[in-house]
């Protein structure tokens, strides 16, 4: 049988059929081959006979091969509205991941038509935050036979995108070339639910914030994070004072409404970033995460009790509810897990309560006494900073051989009201690590250039050297706000303010610092290294900041009559500093004897009491115009 392949019939050619039937009647009738005209009409007629009966039976055939057929066809088309009309969308991917077919419903998910979708690169519709997700899943695509499935959004033309669950199914096609069966689904709804349901078990449904279980996942993450940006973070558990009278008192709603009301003011009292929780009836936990140092944390402690302590109207009922709160900090000096740290804190909430509630209580009452005197202590300096308690002495820096005056350092001094004259050893080291510093360093830098000027007015040109810390160096701004400062003093030129900044200090970034020096030589401020020597890595410092002078530590200078090790290292740094082309010069220079071997050994600018103690702003006219060296000093030969 042969199937006309131009025709859905399927038929068997008049030719053929004769043939056959020749070759039946041959067969048949068993006896040799004649002529037709030879035979007898009998004969004739019985062949005739069977050939129509082979026609009949040939015909009903055919006739069962076209119902074949014709279902045949109906299947195709059942087959291809199935395939178009599918729930799902399916696509072949070529193994680059162009669409090679898609149906109807996968045009229809994508938003374009089944034409324009085909030769199209998948990734096209994948959602841009999802392009590393499907770039991972692709590479698997062909790893095995196995079925994979993944969740995605896809996007959709001139709509939102949308969820869809994909199921990919590795295969060949008929010439053995690798493709991929994928078949997707819109999930969006199931999400949509999902979410939901997360937000039912993470949140409270009373006052919608995250409960304790969402609550223990944001410590983790806290934790983490506080680690990445070494910054500390704060645990703190807040216990409502006496809220079970409210709720016997009055009703429940009304305790209801108290609690929605005081979670939104203490929420007022956050930053973004900062947890709020819900852990119990009126219990609440705060994370409180990047602090700059964990005092930052205390004026928002006291806020949040400010907070929960303000009055609440509810039904023309003026409420007013106090809290207990229990803090403690991460990182600790051991490790510590999410419950440790939870607990810490509602121990010290307890102890907070013990202590006569409304208050607030630091775990570790060591830590918690240290806590709260820094802070108190940082809070006196703010104040005498507002009260201009502070000022500034200047010190002389001379050239011994010579006489003249080189400059003064500004050296800080807190006039107290009730200890006096405070050195700044007594107050600057507690306040070295808060951002309170750079302020007082800025008042510093302000400070000397309006006496500047003052002397200016009176006819004393003078350098001034400021001290800077590390801290107020490195941070971000310097440069600018250094600049900021200056202009408001235009009459100054920069070239006559130094800055001094400590060699022991943590100059953690080299580079950075590097950098900063370099930007404000620029503008013609100079740096010296003070107390050099008392490092580890002066020769480090020396290479790589552009500094223009070092101060040799007054502890080489105390003791060079007594130590031969101190004048070993002294004429070490005095040809380190000749090698490098820097100043040098010496501080704490005591006596004359100091200032003798110190010109013997190639020194000859200095600062100490021998040539001046530190004076107030208004002593500095009459002693520099008063000043003449020292006569052992004067015109004394370098190199003798
Ligand atoms: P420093 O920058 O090395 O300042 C020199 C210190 O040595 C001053 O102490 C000064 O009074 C003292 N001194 C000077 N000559 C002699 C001497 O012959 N013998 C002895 N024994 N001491 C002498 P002061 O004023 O107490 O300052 C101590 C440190 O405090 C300074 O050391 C500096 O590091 C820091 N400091 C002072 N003012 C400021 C400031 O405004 N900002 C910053 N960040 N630090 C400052
Ligand atoms: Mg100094
Ligand atoms: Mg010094």
């Amino acid at each position: 049988m042969i199937v006309d392949e131009n025709s859905n019939d399927v038929s068997i050619p008049p030719k053929n059929l004769r043939w056959q039937a020749e070759r039946t009647a041959r067969e048949n009738m068993d006896h040799p081959r004649e002529n037709l005209e030879t035979m007898l009409p009998e004969e004739i007629g019985q062949i005739f006979h069977e050939l129509r009966v082979h026609q009949i039976e040939l015909e009903m055939q055919n006739e069962e091969l076209r119902q074949t057929q014709i279902e045949l066809d109906a299947q195709r088309e059942r087959y291809f509205d199935l395939y178009d009309l599918a729930p799902v969308g399916y696509c072949t991917l070529s193994e680059e991941g162009f669409i090679l077919e898609a149906n109807l419903t996968a045009a229809i998910l994508l938003g374009i038509t089944q034409s324009k979708l085909v030769g199209r690169l998948m990734s096209g519709f994948v959602h841009k935050e999802d392009q590393n997700n499907y770039y991972l899943y692709r590479k698997n695509f062909f790893r095995s036979d196995e079925k994979s499935s993944f969740e995605l959004r896809l996007l959709r033309e001139n709509n939102p995108p949308f969820w869809a669950h994909i199921m990919t199914t590795a295969a060949k096609n008929s010439d053995n070339i690798s493709i991929v069966r994928l078949v997707m689904s819109d999930i969006t709804e199931k999400k949509i639910y999902e979410n939901e349901l997360n937000r039912i078990t993470q949140y409270d449904a009373l006052t919608n914030l995250p409960n304790r279980v969402l609550l223990s996942d944001r410590l983790s993450q806290g934790m983490a994070q506080s680690q990445r940006h070494g910054l500390p973070l704060a645990v703190v558990y807040l216990d409502l004072d006496g809220f079970k009278e409210i709720n016997d008192t009055h009703s429940h709603e009304v305790g209801d409404h108290v609690l929605i009301t005081l979670s939104d003011q203490m929420k007022q009292t956050l930053r973004e970033g900062d947890t709020l929780a819900r852990i119990g009836g009126d219990e609440f936990v705060i994370i409180l995460l990047d602090l700059k140092t964990i005092e930052d944390a205390i004026p928002m402690i006291i806020h949040l009790l400010d907070a929960t302590s303000t009055p609440i109207n509810v039904d023309h009922l003026l409420l007013q509810i106090t809290a207990s709160l229990g803090v403690t900090f991460y990182p600790q000096a051991q490790n510590i897990d999410t419950d440790l740290l939870l607990r810490q804190a509602d121990q010290a909430m307890y102890q907070a309560k013990l202590a006569g509630r409304n208050r607030y209580h630091v775990f570790d009452t060591q830590q918690d006494t240290i806590l709260r005197e820094r802070y108190e202590f940082i809070e006196t300096i703010r104040k005498a900073m507002q009260s201009s308690e502070f000022l500034l002495y200047y010190q002389p820096k001379v050239n011994m051989r010579t006489g003249a005056i080189i400059g003064v350092e500004a050296l800080i001094r807190w006039q107290h009201p009730e200890n006096g004259l405070l050195q700044p050893a007594m107050f600057l080291p507690m306040i070295e690590d808060h951002p309170l510093s750079i302020e007082l360093g800025e008042w510093v830098i302000n400070t000397a250039l309006t006496q500047m000027e003052l002397w200016q007015n009176q006819g004393l040109d003078i350098h001034v050297s400021v001290n800077v810390s590390a801290r107020q160096l490195q941070e971000n701004n310097f440069v600018n706000r250094l600049q900021e400062i200056l202009a408001i003093h235009p009459k100054i030129n920069p070239a006559h303010l130094d800055l001094e900044v400590l060699e022991t200090s943590k100059l953690e970034d080299m580079n950075r610092t590097a950098q900063i020096i370099q930007s404000c030589r620029e503008f013609n401020v100079l740096f010296s290294l003070d107390d050099f020597g008392t490092g580890y890595s002066s020769l480090t410092y020396l290479q790589r900041l552009p500094i223009a002078t070092i101060k040799i530590d007054q502890s080489f200078i105390r003791d060079m009559f007594n130590n031969t090790n101190d004048i070993a290292i002294l004429s070490g740094i005095i040809s380190l500093a000749t090698a490098f082309h820097l100043n040098i010069i010496a501080e704490g220079v005591e006596t004359i004897e100091h200032g003798e071997l110190l010109l013997k050994m190639g020194c000859e600018y200095a600062q100490g009491y021998a040539i001046a103690r530190p004076m107030p702003a208004s002593e500095l006219p009459h002693w520099s115009a008063t000043w003449h060296s020292h006569s052992e000093w004067i015109n004394q030969l370098v190199f003798e």
